[in-house]
C-alpha cells in the first residue's frame, strides 16, 4: 500500500500538465498511468496544433483554457527544450456559405480574445500559400496558431515533474477508487494500491468511467476516432502553415499541416466508435482523408506516405471540458472530455485545476524549483561544425543508430537516462525520433533494443516494442532448435 497525498491518474498531456504544476507545491504527488510510458492514450495521436482559440464557443472553458494556453505555448517550450513554431494557419472557403462561416470564426475569435486574425481574398490566400486548391475564394489568416510535437510536450512535462519530486508510476491501470470515513481516498489499481487525500482524474478516454464510479451524476463519453495519413519530411513542404477548411459539428474538419519536424500530417477523420482502444486505420477512413485533402491540396500524392495512424476523442455530448471538483465527492478532481484543443489547454488548464486545488487542500509553494536541464540540440539539425564538436565531446555522438532521422547513440542512451526514461522501442523513438523515418525503424530497432538491454539491465527477449506482451523476441534460436529436437 502507497500512501501519498495526490494521485493523478493518467499520464497524457492533461495529467503531466497537473503533475508539474502540482509539483511546485510541498505535496507528496503521484501519477498512475495504466500504459507503460508518458503519452500512451490522445496525446500520442493528434494533430499536434497549438489553437489560436477561434473555434470554441465564447464563455466555455474549452475558449478560456484554448487561449490562455496558446499564449503560453512559446515560453513554456522554450523552458522545456519541446519543439514548438508559431507557423500561423489558414481555414479556407469555397463559396459565399464558407465566407459567411469564416466571418462567424473570426466574430469568435476576436470576442475570445485571438489576436491578428484578418479576412482574406483569394488572391491574398494563394499569395501566402501558391499551393491551394486554386479555387479557393477566401481564407480566415490565423497568424498566432502553433504547431508543436504532443508527445514531447509530455515527456518534457513529466521530466520536468520528477525533477521536482512526482513519481510516475507505469503499468498501474486504476480500477477502484473509494472513500473511506477517514475522508482518505482507497485506489486500486492493478499493479499498487493507493491511499491518499486527494485524487485527480485525468484518464482522457476512461475519465467518465472513474467519474461514474465517484459521482452521482452519471456521465457517457462518446469515442471519436481520427486517423491520419503522415507524409515524409521534405524540404521545402508544400505548405508553410496549416490549412483547415469549415469546421462543422464533428470538429474542425481535415487539415493539411506540416509537423515541427518538417513532415506533413493529412486528416483527421471523426468516426464515433465503441472501444476506447480501437486506434485501428480503415481503408475507408484513409479514403476520406484523400478525397478532403485533395480540395485543400489539389496536387496532393500519398508517394512518400510513411505511415498512417490514429487516435480517439474524449467527446462529452455537453460539448465542453469538465474541470474542477467532482460534485459529491470531497478531495476528488478531474479534467474530463478533454478533446481538442485539449493539447493547446493543457497548460491552461493544469494552472487553473491545479490552483484550485491548492486552495482546497491549503498547500504551500515550494521556496525552491529545480530547473529543467538544458536540452541539447539534436544532432539531425546541427550544422558541420557542431557535429564535429558534439562526437569530440562524446564519440558516441559519432554512431548513428537511426540513418533516416539521423538519431546517435549518444542521443539514444540520453533518451533512457531522461528523468521518466524511455524503457520501450516506441518510447525511444518518441523522445529521439529514432524509428520515425522512412523505413519505420526496420534498420535499427534491433540496435536501439540492444541499447535499451544494456542501459536498463534486462535482457533483449524482455524488450518490448509499447510494453505488455509486444516483446520483440520469442526466444533465442538455440532454444528453438533444442525444443525441436
Ligand atoms: C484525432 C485527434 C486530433 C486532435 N488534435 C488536436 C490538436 O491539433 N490540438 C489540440 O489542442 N488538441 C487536439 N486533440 C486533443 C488532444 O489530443 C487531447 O485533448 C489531449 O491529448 C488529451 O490529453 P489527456 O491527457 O487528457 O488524455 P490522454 O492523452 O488520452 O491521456 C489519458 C491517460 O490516462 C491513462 N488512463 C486511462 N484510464 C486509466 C486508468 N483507469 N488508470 C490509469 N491510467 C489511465 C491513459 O493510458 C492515458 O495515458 C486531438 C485529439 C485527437 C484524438
Amino acid at each position: 500500500m502507497i500512501s501519498t497525498d495526490i494521485l493523478v491518474i493518467g499520464a497524457g498531456v492533461t495529467g503531466t500538465a497537473v503533475a508539474r504544476e502540482l509539483s511546485r507545491y510541498c505535496a507528496d504527488v503521484r501519477v498512475a498511468e495504466m500504459g507503460c510510458d508518458v503519452a500512451e492514450g490522445a496525446t500520442k495521436a493528434n494533430s499536434g496544433i497549438v489553437h489560436a482559440g477561434y473555434d470554441a464557443v465564447p464563455g466555455t472553458l474549452k475558449a478560456r483554457y484554448n487561449v490562455r494556453g496558446a499564449e503560453m505555448y512559446p515560453e513554456l517550450c522554450r523552458e522545456l527544450g519541446v519543439p514548438y513554431r508559431r507557423a500561423g494557419a489558414l481555414v479556407i472557403g469555397f463559396d459565399e456559405a464558407d465566407r459567411k462561416t469564416l466571418g462567424e470564426l473570426m466574430q469568435r475569435g476576436i470576442t475570445n480574445g485571438v489576436k491578428g486574425l484578418r479576412m482574406l481574398d483569394r488572391s491574398e490566400a494563394l499569395a501566402l500559400e501558391p499551393s491551394l486548391n486554386p479555387a479557393v475564394t477566401c481564407a480566415l489568416d490565423v497568424p498566432t496558431s502553433g504547431i508543436v510535437s504532443p508527445y514531447e510536450m509530455a515527456f518534457a512535462l513529466a521530466d520536468d515533474a520528477a525533477l521536482n519530486g512526482v513519481h510516475f508510476d507505469f503499468d498501474a491501470k486504476v480500477c477502484r477508487l473509494s472513500r473511506a470515513e477517514d475522508g482518505l481516498w482507497h485506489v486500486l489499481s492493478d499493479r499498487e494500491e493507493y491511499v491518499c487525500r486527494a485524487i485527480v482524474n485525468c484518464a482522457g478516454s476512461f475519465g467518465a468511467e472513474l467519474h461514474n464510479m465517484i459521482c452521482d451524476e452519471k456521465l457517457q463519453m462518446i469515442h471519436r476516432r481520427g486517423q491520419y495519413y503522415l507524409l515524409d519530411r521534405a524540404n521545402p513542404q508544400p505548405f508553410s502553415r496549416t490549412i483547415f477548411q469549415c469546421p462543422s459539428v464533428m470538429g474542425k474538419g481535415v487539415l493539411v499541416s506540416p509537423t515541427v519536424h518538417g513532415n506533413l500530417l493529412l486528416g483527421p477523420t471523426a468516426e464515433d466508435i465503441d472501444d476506447p482502444l480501437d486506434t485501428a486505420t480503415t481503408a475507408d477512413g484513409l479514403a476520406n482523408i484523400l478525397e478532403k485533402a485533395t480540395r485543400t491540396w489539389p496536387k496532393l500524392s500519398t508517394r512518400t506516405n510513411i505511415t498512417n495512424f490514429s487516435g480517439i476523442r474524449a467527446h462529452l455530448p455537453g460539448d465542453d471540458f469538465i474541470v474542477g471538483p467532482v460534485a459529491g465527492a470531497a478531495g476528488a478532481f478531474e479534467a474530463i472530455g478533454i478533446e481538442s484543443p485539449g493539447l493547446s489547454s493543457a497548460p491552461a488548464l493544469a494552472e487553473d485545476l491545479v490552483r484550485k486545488i491548492a486552495e482546497a487542500m491549503h498547500l504551500q509553494k515550494k521556496k525552491e524549483v529545480v530547473p529543467c536541464p538544458h536540452r541539447p540540440k539534436p544532432f539531425n539539425e546541427m550544422s558541420d561544425g557542431e557535429r564535429e564538436a558534439a562526437v569530440r565531446e562524446d564519440p558516441m555522438n559519432g554512431t548513428v543508430i537511426c540513418r533516416c532521422e539521423v538519431v546517435t547513440e549518444a542521443e539514444i542512451r540520453r533518451a533512457i537516462r531522461r528523468p521518466v526514461g524511455a524503457r520501450t522501442v516506441d518510447g525511444v523513438k518518441r523522445r529521439t525520433r529514432a524509428g520515425m523515418g522512412r523505413c519505420q525503424g526496420g534498420f535499427c530497432m534491433p540496435r536501439v533494443a540492444a541499447i535499451i538491454a544494456e542501459e536498463t539491465g534486462c535482457s533483449l527477449a524482455e524488450v518490448t516494442k509499447n510494453g505488455g506482451a509486444s516483446r520483440l523476441l520469442s526466444g533465442t534460436v538455440a532454444n528453438y532448435l533444442k525444443e525441436g529436437e
